[in-house]
């Protein structure tokens, strides 16, 4: 038996075998090889497998999650089938090179060429050439695919996990998260909780292969990860995690009843996404509304933009089935933590503070018309709202609604049925806090996201997991910026909500009362237990 350390996102208990994601890498070497043609028969078998991998994930997806998401794969299966691309692989072998090294070179060129290209679309086949070569590659070198090879579910241990590989994860194979590295506010973490994962961060663990399949506990009350624990702690675990579902359950008679404290204050708590198949668990916990929907989930995982039809059908899908219930859908929040090849951001010395957000729909305004016109066409369907993220100005307000207008205006001659919808904008940067005054005169609500406005007053990278105990979240300086944002929407006649996770601590609920706030967006695994704080007071 072996205890570790880590910081706990979320207060459970797990019991579970161990699996170790890990990210096999694979450094090309480039080598003379005697025998071309023997070579060049080595690539071709390695592409005949790189194309069964391909229709069977093709066909897995297709059964998953539709058609839409499937026809990447596809794609890829006829991208292998491209002359160009093969004869220059065959060239470099021809000249003497190992396939592994032809690949790579070919990989490069195409890539190079791609991402060159001015057309959106085209820039995007640039992570698809990659995508497609490390998978021949992968195999030439003999290396197994990433994902959750069992059937039961794991415990997933890794060094550390991005929001796009976390979302990637098929999540009835999971029933915790423990990585060495990553913090408590970061987005991964943030998900974890979303899916009611009693999970760890910056843990104090030696990954290694002898992990795997070791029966462990993952206590997030006390942070410790348990590996292989003595039979007697084992079972007084196994005890503990019932009764955490008990208690869980003891929380379900709170479904139907008001968000009212004993002196009749009420407040309006609704819960947070990141993806369509969210909307479930957001109905199960019998939340008000969605207060924030993370857009920017549609655009992870994948190789190439989200179209507006995509993005078109997945908006429909959540305000249909919220039926007319409040959905504020966030416009992509992509940059900092969530990147994604196809963007081609270039890389930079201090994401968190650069080209992200609002910053990148304003500047690549067909990116955001795109998203715009799929959430304005579905607001037909449900009651809409939007809100834009990393707010610092007025005048990038006034820009966005140029451009919102234009959008309605175009729809409309297109003959596109739409309904009002209300424009927001988070409160996430100290600016934005300090000129909420101005601010509000301008939009229909502001939404508070304390994770970046905390990380932004504090100066502490919501990333490092060093600076876990700099990182006060009751500090007072942001708790005077919120009371201050609460007080300036107010004299302007706008609602203001909280839409970071610091709206589902409970220490601070009454304070949030206290203040005047409007609504607590929360994951929807917090909602009951925001509802019972709410109704303790
Ligand atoms: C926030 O910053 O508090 C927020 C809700 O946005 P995100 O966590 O996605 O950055
Ligand atoms: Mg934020």
């Amino acid at each position: 038996m072996k205890t570790y350390i880590g910081k706990s996102v979320l207060k459970g208990i797990a019991v579970g075998r161990i699996y170790w994601y890990h990210k096999q890498t694979y450094e090309v070497v480039k080598t003379q090889i005697a025998d071309s043609a023997q070579e060049q028969k080595r690539f071709e078998d390695a592409v005949e497998t790189a194309k069964e991998q391909l229709v069977s994930l093709y066909e897995d997806a297709l059964k998953n999650v539709g058609e839409d998401h499937a026809m990447i794969f596809e794609i890829h299966r006829m991208m292998l089938e491209d002359a160009d691309y093969l004869e220059t692989i065959a060239q470099v072998i021809e000249e003497g090179w190992n396939a592994e090294y032809a690949v790579e070179t070919a990989k490069e060129q195409f890539a190079e060429m791609f991402a060159a290209m001015d057309d959106e679309y085209m820039k995007a086949r640039a992570a698809d050439i990659k995508d497609i070569s490390q998978r021949v590659i992968r195999i030439l070198a003999g290396i197994r695919e990433d994902g959750i090879l069992t059937d039961e579910p794991v415990i997933v241990v890794a060094d550390d996990l991005t929001p796009s590989e976390t979302v990637k994860m098929d999540k009835n194979k999971i029933l915790a998260f423990v990585t060495v590295r990553g913090s408590s506010n970061s987005h991964t973490a943030i998900l974890a909780r979303s899916m009611n994962l009693p999970s760890l961060v910056n843990t104090n663990l030696e990954l290694s292969e002898e992990l795997n399949g070791k029966v462990a506990v993952v206590d997030g009350f006390s942070g410790e990860f348990i590996v292989e624990p003595q039979e007697e702690l084992l079972n007084e675990m196994i005890r503990r995690k019932n009764q955490w579902i008990a208690d869980l359950e003891a929380l379900e008679q709170l479904k139907g009843k008001d968000n009212v404290t004993s002196d009749g204050r009420r407040i309006n708590l609704y819960a947070n996404i990141g993806k369509v198949s969210d909307v479930d668990a957001v109905l199960n916990a019998d939340a008000g509304g969605i207060g924030l929907f993370r857009s920017e989930f549609l655009y992870l995982g994948r190789n190439e933009f989200p179209s507006e039809e995509e993005q078109f059908k997945s908006y429909k899908e959540v305000l249909e089935k919220m039926q007319g219930k409040k959905v504020i859908i966030r416009t992509m929040d992509i940059g900092a933590d969530k990147k994604v090849d196809y963007f081609n951001l270039e890389p930079e010395e201090n994401p968190a503070l650069g080209y992200r957000a609002i910053r990148i729909c304003l500047d690549r305004p067909e990116i955001f018309i795109t998203q715009l016109r799929a959430i304005y066409r579905a607001s037909a369907y449900g009651t809409a709202a939007i809100m834009f993220p990393m707010i610092v100005s007025v005048a990038e307000i006034k820009r966005i609604k140029e451009i919102v207008e234009q959008v309605k205006e175009e729809l409309k001659v297109e003959g596109y049925p739409m309904k009002d919808v209300e424009l927001g904008i988070m409160i996430e940067t100290p600016a934005a806090a300090v000129i909420s005054d101005e601010l509000a005169k301008e939009v229909d609500f502001f939404s508070i996201g304390t994770n970046d406005l905390t990380q932004y007053t504090l100066a502490v990278d919501r990333q490092n997991q060093k600076l876990e105990s700099t990182c006060d979240t009751h500090h007072p300086a942001v708790l005077k910026l919120i009371e201050m944002t609460v007080k300036n929407g107010h004299k302007e006649g706008i609602w203001v909500g909280i839409c970071g996770e610091l709206a589902a601590d409970t220490e601070l609920t009454e304070t949030f009362l206290n203040m005047g706030v409007d609504e607590l967006s929360v994951s929807a695994s917090s909602v009951l237990k925001v509802r019972k704080a709410i109704r303790d007071i």
